[in-house]
């Protein structure tokens, strides 16, 4: 079997490596020339689009995932008419437009925060009344780590906001949108008192499988830390997160791994958004979980049975961004190294950390460890 992958950054490289003990071949295509999964698997280098490149991609592989959600509807579109492409066409519509997304929710019976649609300076004021300020303000499309984001905490902030994003006089400068996208949603603020994710997977035959879900850690709008179980969730609100998931996993027919972000608050829990595809929240499962998520979204996608999702013990994903790790960390029983092969850049991820310990205890001073040995 060959596995054609959009996208050839950790996530397909990670991809790639969790496949090829199953005897899997892997081929990734992503504009980059050196996109860090060309060290491990062979790499097309396109852009994409609907090229002569992509279309002897599509021919040369058996099936096709997405390492991103932000792939074109029109490419995959042409891979769904030749070719099988997990998860299907409808994942991308709906999680690459947060309008769509919330609505979607809404429909599922998913309780999502008040949020309003965004296209001009009279539906900018008017979002204070709509969803109550403090809001944020997100891009509609393209927007991911935080980016394309404001956060309006008082009418004069909102005033202010409206100058730049749609002047009285004329249209916003290109240096104030996000990726020239001038299309928002407005999202009342979540008193969260933590993050949650879940990790699913749903097989060719609709069988469903769910990771324990992590609480995870932001800074600067950026994944730090997972932990995995995530400590003192009730039975409840567990059962709620997999039938939440669960009724997307369906609606969509879906198959692969899907991801979905959560707030937890004092009235219960709010769905945040999705992602079509493995997640960096999902990390700690690669050695947490008896079957991590990356083997179990290659073994969905090419028919295989799914993997056990149990837990090893409890673990943790700690991220590296901008910042490398001293080698010593491996010294360290169950802490183990994922570098990504990349440049070191500033806000950019480079690697990861899982940790692996017997109980909480012992897992917060590993991560205290990892902490101190960043570089
Ligand atoms: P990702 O990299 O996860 O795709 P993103 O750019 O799509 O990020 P979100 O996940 O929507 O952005 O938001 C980033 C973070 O901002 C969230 O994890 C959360 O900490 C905070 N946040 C987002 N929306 C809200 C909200 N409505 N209320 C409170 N905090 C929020
Ligand atoms: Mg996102
Ligand atoms: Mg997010």
């Amino acid at each position: 079997m060959k596995v054609g992958v959009l996208g050839g950054g950790q996530l397909g490289r990670m991809m790639a490596i969790a496949g090829y003990p199953l005897g899997i071949e892997f081929g990734l295509f992503d504009p980059a020339k050196d996109a860090c999964g060309g060290q491990v698997a062979k790499l097309h280098n396109s852009p994409f689009e609907v090229t002569e490149e992509l279309k002897k991609f599509v021919d040369e592989y058996d099936v096709f995932t997405y390492e991103f959600e932000n792939v074109p509807l029109e490419l995959a579109e042409y891979i769904s008419q030749h070719k099988p492409l997990y998860p299907g066409k409808d994942a991308l519509y709906y999680s690459q437009h947060r309008l769509r997304e919330k609505q979607l929710f809404v429909d599922l019976g998913v309780p999502v925060t008040k949020f309003s649609k965004v296209d001009d300076r009279a539906s900018l004021l008017n979002a204070g009344q709509e969803v109550g300020i403090p809001f944020i303000l997100k891009t509609t499309t393209l927007g991911y780590d935080g980016k394309g984001q404001y956060r309006v905490t008082s009418e004069a902030e909102l005033a202010e906001l409206a100058d730049k994003l749609f002047p009285e006089d004329g249209e916003a400068c290109e240096h104030t949108t996000y990726a020239g996208v001038s299309e928002y949603i407005a999202e009342a603020f979540v008193n969260f008192t933590r993050e949650l994710s879940i990790i699913s997977v749903r097989d060719q035959a609709g069988n469903c499988v769910f990771y324990s879900p992590a609480e995870n850690e932001h800074r600067d709008g950026i994944l730090h830390l997972s932990v995995a179980p995530a400590a003192n969730l009730s039975d409840e609100k567990l059962a709620n997160l997999q039938s939440y998931a669960r009724k997307l996993l369906e609606k969509l027919d879906y198959v692969g791994v899907l991801s979905i972000e959560f707030f937890e608050t004092d009235e219960g829990l709010v769905v945040n958004e999705f992602a079509p595809r493995v997640h960096n929240s999902g990390h700690w499962s690669m050695e947490g979980s008896i079957t991590g998520q990356f083997e179990n979204h290659i073994r969905a996608i090419c028919g295989l049975p799914l993997g056990d999702t149990t837990n090893r013990s409890v673990s943790a994903m700690y991220n590296l961004v901008g910042h490398d790790v001293n080698r010593s960390v491996m010294t360290e029983s169950d802490v183990h190294l994922h570098w990504y092969g990349k440049e070191i850049k500033d806000k950019r991820k480079v690697g990861h950390v899982n940790i692996l310990a017997e109980n909480y205890d012992s897992l917060n001073k590993k991560i205290e460890y990892v902490d101190g040995q960043i570089i």
